[in-house]
Order: C-alpha cells, then sequence, then structure tokens
C-alpha cells in the first residue's frame, strides 16, 4: 500500500479526479434515513463512470473496502463507523431520465418516486406500487425492491453496470445484464454474489389512464402513511419477511409492540418497523434488533433476518 494515512490517500483520489468531491471522516448520520451511526473514513461524491472507474481501482489497489450508497434508506451504519469509503453517484450522468415509447431508462440515483412521477407524466403504468419506496433505482437494483406485489423484478428488462471483477486498464468493465442475468430473488439480486455497481436500468412498462395510473399511487400512499410510522427515522422493515410468516405478526405476537433499547423502538404503529424516536444510537438499534430476534426465536422458533444492510458491524 503506497498511502500511510486516509488523508494522504485522499489527497491522491483528489489529483487524480478533481471532479469528485472527497471528504475524510464523514458522519453518516445524514446519509442514513435511520439518522445514526458513526464516521466513514472517506466519503467520495463521484460525478461521472470515468471517475468511478479511476477511484474503485485505486481503493482495490490500496486495499480499502468500499460501499455504493444510494438514499441509505436501507442501512444502518455502526456508531463505531466504516473503515472504508462510501461511494456517492452523484453526478448527472448518473440521474437521466428517459423515456422512449413504453420504455424507461433510469440512471441509478434517480429515485424510484421520481422514476414512477416520470412514468405517470408519460402515461405509463408499472411503477405505482414501488413509487412510495424512498429508494434510488441503483439501491431497488440490489434490493430487489418492492410493495404491494409489485418487485422491480416485474418491470425491469435490461441493466447496465459496472463489473469491478472485469476492471483493468485495458478493460472498461461496463456489462449489460437481462433481467434473468439480475437473478433478482426476494429482497436480492445478481449483487449479493458479483461485485456489480448498477448504472443504469431500463425498465419496461405498459401504456395507461393518467388519473387510474395517479389514483393507485395515491391510494397506495395513503395506505402507507395509514400503516407506516412515517413520521420517525427508520429503515422501512426492519427484518425479511421469513417463509410463511410476517415479521411484523411474529414481533407483535411476541409482545414486543413499542419494546425500545435506548432511543431505539418497535413501532407501536407496525411492529414490523424499528424506529429513531430521536437520539437512538446504532448500538441501540442494534440492541433492540438483537433482543427482537431472540425474543421471536424463543416464542415462535423463527429466525429473523435483518433486510436492513449492517455497515461497519456483524449481527
Ligand atoms: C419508510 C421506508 C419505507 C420503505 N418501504 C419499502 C418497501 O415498501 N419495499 C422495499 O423493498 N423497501 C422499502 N424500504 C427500504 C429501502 O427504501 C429499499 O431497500 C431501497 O431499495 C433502498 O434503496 P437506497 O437507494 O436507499 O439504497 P441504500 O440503502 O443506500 O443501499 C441498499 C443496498 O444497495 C446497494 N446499492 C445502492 N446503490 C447501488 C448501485 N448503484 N450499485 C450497486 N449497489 C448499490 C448498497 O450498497 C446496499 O447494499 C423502505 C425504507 C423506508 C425508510
Amino acid at each position: 500500500m503506497e498511502y500511510k494515512t486516509t488523508e494522504a490517500l485522499a489527497e491522491a483520489l483528489r489529483k487524480l479526479i478533481p471532479a469528485a468531491d472527497i471528504r475524510v471522516a464523514e458522519p453518516m448520520e445524514g446519509h442514513s434515513t435511520f439518522r445514526a451511526g458513526g464516521a466513514a473514513d472517506l466519503f467520495i461524491d463521484l460525478e461521472s463512470v470515468a471517475d468511478l472507474r479511476t477511484c474503485v481501482t485505486l481503493l482495490s489497489r490500496e486495499e480499502m473496502p468500499f460501499f455504493l450508497l444510494g438514499r441509505g434508506s436501507n442501512l444502518l451504519v455502526s456508531d463505531k463507523g466504516y473503515p472504508g469509503a462510501v461511494l456517492h453517484l452523484c453526478g448527472a450522468a448518473f440521474k437521466e431520465l428517459v423515456i422512449e415509447e413504453t420504455k424507461l431508462t433510469a440512471g441509478a440515483s434517480v429515485t424510484l418516486h421520481q422514476a414512477a412521477q416520470a412514468a405517470y407524466e408519460a402515461g405509463l403504468s408499472g411503477m405505482e406500487a414501488l413509487s412510495g419506496i424512498p429508494g434510488t433505482v441503483g439501491g431497488a437494483l440490489t434490493m430487489n425492491a418492492g410493495a404491494y406485489g409489485t418487485e422491480m423484478k416485474d418491470v425491469v428488462q435490461r441493466v447496465t453496470a459496472l463489473d469491478l471483477r472485469q476492471l483493468s486498464e485495458t478493460e472498461e468493465g461496463i456489462v449489460r445484464l437481462s433481467a434473468e442475468e439480475m437473478c433478482f430473488a426476494y429482497r436480492g439480486s445478481v449483487a449479493k454474489t458479483r461485485p456489480l455497481v448498477f448504472l443504469e436500468a431500463e425498465l419496461a412498462l405498459t401504456p395507461g389512464q393518467q388519473e387510474d395510473i395517479r389514483a393507485r399511487m395515491q391510494e397506495l400512499q395513503a395506505k402507507r402513511t395509514e400503516k407506516q410510522p412515517l413520521e420517525f427515522p427508520s429503515a422501512g422493515s426492519t427484518f425479511k419477511r421469513p417463509e410463511g410468516h410476517f415479521a411484523g405478526k411474529l414481533i407483535e405476537d411476541a409482545g414486543l409492540r413499542g419494546y425500545r433499547a435506548g432511543g431505539a423502538q418497535v413501532s407501536e404503529k407496525h411492529c414490523g418497523f424499528i424506529i429513531n424516536t430521536g437520539g437512538a444510537t446504532a448500538t441501540d438499534i442494534l440492541t433492540l434488533m438483537r433482543q427482537v430476534r431472540d425474543r421471536v426465536r424463543e416464542t415462535s422458533g423463527v429466525t429473523l433476518e435483518p433486510e436492513v444492510m449492517i455497515l461497519g458491524e456483524e449481527f
């Protein structure tokens, strides 16, 4: 490793990719919808695919781990922080949204809400149920995000990604994946087994009546507001749905509605959500997650697995 300190590595990166905004010891609280967590050693706002390529090449050579951040709506960062680099795709190239006939092409940093809104304006149906998920296209591809009977797998036709295994001085590393090659599964995709940075997705939509599309989006948003504790910071469903069960019901049946650890609480409104009631640390949230997992295992024999990605600590 050539650079002895994070600051020296940051300086080298600033010279190589001057368009990037590179911060050392960046507090992650503001980058996670849980509003908790420690600092990342490096935080890098990237403007282009070329800069992303240069950045990951140097980080890999320096053996510094890195993490791709979307909107942080499925993320819990340890209070001890993340001993690596958080990469954030923020350039205009990652926010492009193009509609051609019934195909919507969206950059990785477009939010699902923006994509759904654009689809609605173009009279295209297919995104209504996904419109209330507060993440980006990149995060939603990774998670195969879904709600109310629709998952990303139902609309994704093709994805463009940077394959980090194919990065070298001579190879560009850009790959195009079909829906099949994305290996979508319940809250997962090919990203689990292959180091990919998603750059863009092509979504296949169908023509629809604008008023119907809007009515469906409004109906589902009203359902979310009624059933989910959107007034508190959280990362949505804390645990995956175990086969044959609902996590929220198991947690409720274990008597944990409203149960607390420090500032973290099992939501009174929806037991599937752990919320930050104000000032919760990541340790509070993790402690509560472990207590919930253990109690549910005792009462039902089912082991809950986190849906939330935990950065910097084992669950
Ligand atoms: C109030 C609330 C409600 C929610 N409701 C739902 C719901 O109904 N359904 C649902 O599925 N989820 C839901 N979620 C969870 C979350 O919004 C989704 O998982 C979303 O897809 C995460 O997107 P993100 O951009 O925030 O990703 P992040 O949380 O930033 O990251 C999630 C994962 O994606 C990876 N990633 C992000 N961008 C890229 C990229 N460009 N290339 C490769 N990997 C990338 C990250 O490394 C990480 O592994 C909810 C969350 C909240 C806070």
